[in-house]
């Protein structure tokens, strides 16, 4: 491509940017997409001969665009948020232009130097404990296996590392019934097995009962079984419910037992007080996650790891072959070194672009926002006749279903199940679903980017309105 083509592509897409963004208001967010239509539009192979760029750029928009499920729509209240925004996307821009490799301070010292710092932003920002040590990851799912890996290796004296698991005794973790399935898939390739995640009924508020896992540990140290790691969460997936943190806490220095935090959805909202003041003290814990991509405004993908004990995570990770041997190792951040993956993008400018362009103070007052939604539909479902709402709302999360006094709990499920998929499928809303206890329940999770007391307002009639339809 030359000089000349490139400059036109540039402005047409910087000018195709600012007019999705304007129009994605007037678009639906799910779209009418069936299997398979997609795969049959592309061809079958790749061109011999090079293409003119605005022919590619013309099907990207005729096939790509209305495909896509659009995650930045203000009326996407599915899962938990992958919320973009203009910084993160100028960042994301420049970091594609550099193609950095930032997987040694050498191979790209800006980087290294730059997320060590935003590391340290966070734990001013979230209020976190400031002795520990942060490397930014793609996801939450990599986070925790890197702090149960470490955990196991901690708990095994390396022996795991160096000799494989054959001659260790029998390992297990711990975590409430309705952790993510992140530390499931962990345990089983970290060689624990899922038959060894012992799971802790919760109470009522939803959190762990840190009264049977005490026990747990207990009795399987009595039993010869070698207890490695908690994970607790700070807002799980399902509901938004917090684990008793400086319980859970006490009972993993007691017993020796590596807490490692989940809080990939709910860390964000540490930045405001009265949310910081759920999480306890924190200090207990050896290992912490949170993804400023699902509700900080940084385009996925990025995954904030905090570790208490660096050596051990280094102890564990760090392998330099000759190589990427370089004379100032151990002077300065060598990231690969604390993690999987080799190679690593530069991540670190997304965090920089978002926390200045925006400040604390623009942060705040976003979550605030989100957070106020979230209290106001918790609000009109509580006063409507045929809605419950499920769990108390901490964060941006709603969690409702279908309520009748004459009704069975699976005419309940069915009728919620019913409002659910009518909602969807006008495609101009798009709200997803949970299941716990036996109850199938609607999760409405607020926090795209340029979402509005309009919007939630618009959403909250399609809701009611459907309600009544599915009752009648
Ligand atoms: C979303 C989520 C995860 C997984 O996050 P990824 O970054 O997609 O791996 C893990 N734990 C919790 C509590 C989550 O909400």
């Amino acid at each position: 491509m030359n000089n000349q083509d490139y400059k036109a592509a540039l402005d047409r897409i910087t000018n195709w940017m600012q007019s999705y963004e304007a129009r994605l208001d007037l678009t639906n967010v799910l779209p009418s997409t069936q299997p398979g239509d997609v795969y049959k539009l592309v061809n079958e192979c790749a061109p011999n001969h090079g293409e003119e760029i605005d022919t590619i750029l013309d099907d990207f928009e005729k096939f790509i665009v209305p495909n896509m499920t659009h995650w930045q729509h203000p009326m996407f209240f599915g899962y938990f948020p992958a919320n973009a925004s203009r910084p993160s996307i100028l960042a994301e821009m420049l970091m594609s232009t550099i193609g950095a490799q930032c997987m040694l301070w050498l191979t790209s010292p800006a980087a290294a130097e730059l997320e060590e710092r935003m590391m340290e932003w966070l734990l001013d920002l979230l209020d976190l404990p400031q002795d520990w040590h942060g490397v930014i990851h793609d996801t939450a799912s990599t986070s925790t296996f890197i702090a149960l890996l470490t955990a196991r290796e901690r708990a095994t004296n390396w022996k795991s590392n160096s000799d494989g698991l054959s001659s260790l005794p029998q390992m297990r973790i711990y975590a409430s019934e309705h952790i993510h399935s992140s530390i499931d898939k962990a345990a089983r390739y970290a060689g624990i097995g899922e038959a060894n995640v012992t799971k802790i009924k919760t109470q009522a508020d939803g959190g762990l009962d840190p009264l049977e896992l005490a026990q747990r540990i207990r009795a399987d140290k009595a039993a010869g079984i070698l207890p490695i790691a908690v994970i607790a969460a700070f807002g799980t997936t399902g509901t938004g419910a917090i684990d008793p943190l400086d319980e859970i806490g006490r009972t993993c220095s007691a017993e020796n037992v590596w807490l490692h935090v989940d809080a990939a959805y709910g860390g964000t909202a540490m930045m405001l007080p009265d949310i910081r003041s759920l999480a306890g003290h924190l200090t207990q814990a050896d290992s912490y996650v949170f993804n400023p991509h699902k509700w900080m405004f940084v385009n996925f993908d990025c995954s904030a790891f905090f570790v208490k004990d660096k050596e051990s995570l280094l102890k564990t990770f760090a392998l330099t072959p000759e190589y990427l041997k370089t004379q100032l190792e151990g002077e300065v951040n060598d990231y690969s070194n604390w993690g999987i993956a080799l190679g690593r993008r530069f991540r670190a400018l997304k965090l920089w672009f978002v926390m200045r362009s925006f400040g604390k103070s623009g942060l705040r007052d976003k979550l605030h926002l989100h957070i106020s939604l979230a209290k106001w539909i918790e609000k009109h479902v509580k006063q409507h006749p045929n809605l419950e709402i499920f769990t108390q709302v901490d964060f941006g999360l709603v969690c409702f279903f279908v309520s009748d006094a004459s009704l069975s709990m699976e005419q309940e499920n069915s009728l919620t199940k019913s409002v659910l998929e009518n909602l969807n499928a006008s495609k101009q809303i798009f709200l997803t679903h949970s299941k716990q206890d036996g109850r199938f329940f609607i999760r409405m999770s607020i926090g795209a980017t340029n979402v509005t007391k309009q919007h939630v307002e618009t959403a909250w009639e399609m809701i009611r309105a459907e309600v009544a339809t599915v009752l009648a």
